[in-house]
């Protein structure tokens, strides 16, 4: 097997067996850039290294002995000749990018006699001890594993002593004495000398890449990323160049174009006289690579040139690594640049432009995720690198926010109305605290998944919210949050990352939204692919505009229930909980309609002619009364209801499951009133707009919760004699279609019973994940963190469909469906909708539909896009 290849042996298409810099390298030679020589150890011989019990086996020796040889005849050189001796770099690099363990050696092969000798041969001993010096700190770093300070301390003294700043102030002299004094940490740290033998250096040096495979922050980084622990890590070994000869050497890294905003011009930034981990490790300030045109006009002309043919070569932005040896230039690695998302739709729209990529593979290239940047602020990053960390919890709706911290949405408001910035810190926030979080900036919360209420309701209004930190003590009563011995009161600092789900200390500052010229192109084409239509949850007017502007084709689910909390419905709401009889609950909820008819009427004149679903009552009742003691007395006065009246009302309704409790279209089968004014509203609304403006919606009202084909004619009896009758009052007819939620397994199941009468389903699977799983989706979060930590579930199934489980069961109703109903609508409503990888499979299946909130639709409709290429 061939364990060793040459680097004019290889190319990209070797990329699993290359790794990512070995590919590239070998892909730069074959197409005539000017890359220094050498080879590249494969990713398999590492994988079997570790097979074998960590140990460099015969073979794979011999095939490394065998391309260094080769390398040295090219290079008319070899590994520890006395006078004129060869030096390599030795690097890693796996078949995905993983900076968290990049470990470089470079100037290889010196030892004390080889660098007398090419002291002697370059006529420049200073340049040569300089990269001894390196040598050793880099080899003792990786190899030795000897703490890197012990040798900066030394360096640090060095210049101190000789009153410099800067390394390369240092003489030959000083650099000769720092070898020494470094060979003894050596011998200090290990018990023996630094290896002096340039062959045993390289072994060594390959088998501590193979190892830094399993360190653990490469481990670490890959459980983040979700990088496989089995791919293992190629090694390459080349020759060196040097940046650090003297005044017309140095090295620098590029991007072809700028990663932050995308502009097309060569981006970076170099140094001279100076060695490859001097630019980034901020010990001399590097600069503009314009300026290279002034001090080597010859090489920075040619670089411009390799720059541009590498990117028409890729096809996209590169991120390049060069050194110039004595004014001449050379390549060392070249990648596909990581960037913001502003960077990456302009890019990709302007490779488009120049006719680098098609239109679809600029659809491709983008992670619909990374547009929930454009839609939000975000925090500027140089003051988040400055920001205090307390603790992370789950990143439920994006965005940045910093403000001053309530604990109650009473205060919150308050707060706001003295012009406040609030964020608003709860256990976990219930319907009540609606109002809190509308005056809030930010909401955090130390309970709930990503499909709680506070969650669900933040993601709607587009506002940042970190849900389930769950290292946090919220006392919400005293006021205080604390973690380890940090404590928080009412109008501290804090700032929360809702990309991230980091909480901070004290203020961040952020950077506003922009939406470009560039995105609304991309965006165009995307929907020119895309087969499924993209609708939006929203219950109110602004939010339904908002979801419009952002591209929605309708309203998959408007929560009516949100509706009851705003302003003084409460009260009445509450009063119709309250009444003891038929009469007095119809008269509450004759209140109550021309309120909810108002709301219809605004969000159907937002929608103009876009389909809008509107869903009847489904949370629990107890949802809309208080549970503390004293808010219940509270209200007692208000409300003008003896005290011991209300606390009665409130205990009955109490439940121990109330998600599976009292909910949904079983509140309809206990008090229809309630139903019947609500469908009232919606077609009197549909009616009087038909009347009065002339203007053709099509209501479709979607029941909740039905696991039970007779619960489901029930209610659209109900419906329909209701609807007659306002037929009949305004002496007009309204298209309407009735249709369910499929949010129970049951109803998966008995799906071709409920189309009979169903005109269509819309999958809510925030509901069908809770039931299909059994885990409690208010309270889940807290223990799938670390049933993903310790690898018994891949991805949180609340926020990506679980295509195993609740996909087949999606699939089951769908097919059931279409057996008594064949051309049933199709929708999904559950938070699923506006995530890419759900949105894929809802591709798959054949829905009409996604439903998400509005700052997720453009997400949904590019991964749609995606998922239809
Ligand atoms: C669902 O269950 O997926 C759904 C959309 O309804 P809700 O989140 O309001 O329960
Ligand atoms: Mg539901």
């Amino acid at each position: 097997k061939k364990y060793v290849y040459a680097f004019h042996e290889g190319s990209t298409d070797l990329k699993p067996l290359l790794g990512g810099k070995g590919s590239n390298l070998a892909e730069m030679t074959r197409i005539g850039l000017p890359v220094p020589g050498g080879y590249t150890v494969t990713t398999e011989a590492c994988i079997e290294y570790y097979e074998k019990g960590n140990i460099i086996w015969d073979e794979l020796r011999h095939q490394i002995e065998e391309k260094q040889l080769e390398l040295e005849k090219v290079m008319e050189k070899t590994l520890g000749d006395i006078k004129n001796p060869l030096l390599v770099s030795v690097r890693s690099g796996a078949a995905v990018s993983m900076p968290g363990m990049m470990d470089t050696i470079l100037n290889l092969g010196l030892n004390d006699e080889t660098a007398k000798g090419m002291a002697e041969i370059t006529k420049n001993p200073r340049f040569v001890f300089d990269s001894y010096r390196r040598l050793i700190q880099m080899f003792s770093d990786v190899v030795l594993e000897i703490p890197k300070y012990k040798f900066d301390n030394l360096l640090e003294t060095k210049k101190r002593e000789k009153e410099v700043k800067s390394d390369t102030d240092l003489t030959e002299e000083d650099l000769r004495e720092l070898v020494e004094a470094f060979k003894k940490v050596v011998k200090k740290e290990t018990g023996k000398e630094f290896p002096q033998n340039p062959k045993d250096q390289l072994m060594m040096a390959v088998e501590a890449v193979f190892r830094s495979w399993n360190n653990p922050r490469a481990r670490v980084y890959r459980d983040l990323n979700d990088i496989s622990h089995t791919m293992g890590t190629a090694v390459n070994i080349q020759v060196m160049v040097f940046g650090n000869t003297g005044e017309d050497s140095g090295t620098g890294v590029a991007f072809t174009r700028n990663p932050s905003t995308g502009e097309n011009k060569l981006y970076g930034e170099f140094l001279m006289n100076a060695q490859g981990e001097d630019v980034v490790a901020g010990i001399r300030t590097p600069r503009d690579i314009e300026e290279l045109k002034e001090i080597l006009p010859e090489a920075y002309e040619q670089f411009c040139e390799v720059a541009k043919s590498l990117e028409t070569h890729y096809r996209d932005m590169q991120d390049i690594e060069f050194t110039i040896d004595s004014g001449t230039l050379y390549m060392l690695q070249t990648r596909t640049g990581k960037r913001t998302a502003n960077a990456a739709i302009q890019i990709a729209v302007d490779m488009v432009g120049e006719k680098l990529i098609t239109k679809e593979e600029a659809i491709l290239r983008l992670n619909p995720n990374d547009l929930d940047q454009l839609l939000h602020p975000t925090f500027n990053e140089k003051a988040l690198n400055d920001a205090s960390f307390i603790t992370n919890g789950l990143p439920a709706s994006s965005g940045a926010a910093s403000g001053k911290i309530y604990f109650s949405p009473e205060d919150a408001v308050k707060a706001k109305a003295d012009g406040e910035r609030v964020i608003l810190v709860r256990n976990e926030t219930s319907p009540e605290d609606i109002e809190g979080m509308v005056a809030s900036v930010g909401i955090l919360t130390a309970k709930g998944g990503m499909t709680s209420h506070a969650a669900v309701v933040a993601r709607g209004m587009g506002k940042c919210c970190v849900s389930g930190a769950g290292e946090l003590n919220i006392n919400e009563s005293e006021k205080v949050m604390s973690i380890d011995d940090q404590h928080f009161g009412e109008g501290d600092f804090i700032s929360l990352d809702g990309n991230t789900g980091h909480v901070y200390a004290g203020q961040i500052e952020t950077q506003d939204a922009s939406l470009g010229g560039e995105f609304l192109t991309l965006m165009k084409w995307a929907d020119s692919v895309r087969k499924l239509k993209v609708r939006t949850n929203a219950d109110t007017p602004k939010d339904s505009a908002k979801a419009v502007e952002f591209g929605a084709e309708g309203i998959g689910l408007c929560r009516t229930e949100h509706m009851f909390f705003e302003d003084n419905r409460i009260f009445v709401m509450r009063r119709m909980i309250l009444s003891r009889s038929v009469e007095d609950r119809k008269k509450a909820l004759d209140q109550l309609m021309p309120m909810q008819k108002k709301d219809f009427i605004g969000i159907f004149k937002a929608m103009g002619s876009r389909p809008v679903t509107i869903r009847l009552l489904d949370p629990p009742l107890h949802e809309f009364l208080p549970s503390e003691k004293a808010d219940i007395e509270k209200l007692a006065l208000e409300m003008e209801v003896p005290y011991s009246r209300l606390k009665e009302t409130v205990f009955e309704l109490k439940e121990v499951n109330p998600m599976l409790g009292h909910r949904g279209c079983r509140l309809a089968v206990t008090y229809p009133e309630i139903y019947e004014m609500q469908v009232r509203a919606i077609m009197e609304a549909a009616a009087e707009l038909k009347q009065k403006e002339n203007q053709e919606v099509i209501p479709e009202i979607m029941i909740p919760l039905v696991g039970e084909v007779k619960e489901f004619e029930y209610v659209k009896e109900l419906a329909e004699n209701v609807i007659k009758e306002v037929f009949e009052d305004y002496d007009v007819t309204v298209p309407y279609l009735i249709g369910t939620m499929i949010e129970i397994p049951r109803a998966t199941i008995i799906a071709d019973e409920i189309a009979k009468g169903a005109e269509f389903f819309s999958f809510g699977t925030n509901d069908l994940t809770q039931m299909t799983y059994g885990f409690s989706r208010d309270d889940a979060g807290r223990f799938i963190k670390e049933y993903r930590e310790k690898g018994i579930l891949e991805k949180d199934p609340f926020q990506q469909i679980d295509r195993k489980g609740v996909g087949e069961l999606m699939k089951m109703a769908i097919e059931r469906g279409q057996q008594t109903r064949k051309d049933i609508k199709l929708g999904i409503c559950g938070e699923h909708g506006g995530e890419p990888n759900s949105v894929e499979f809802c591709h798959m299946i054949g829905l009409d539909y996604v439903s998400c909130s509005p700052f997720r639709v453009p997400i949904a409709r590019l991964a749609a896009a995606q998922a239809a290429l």
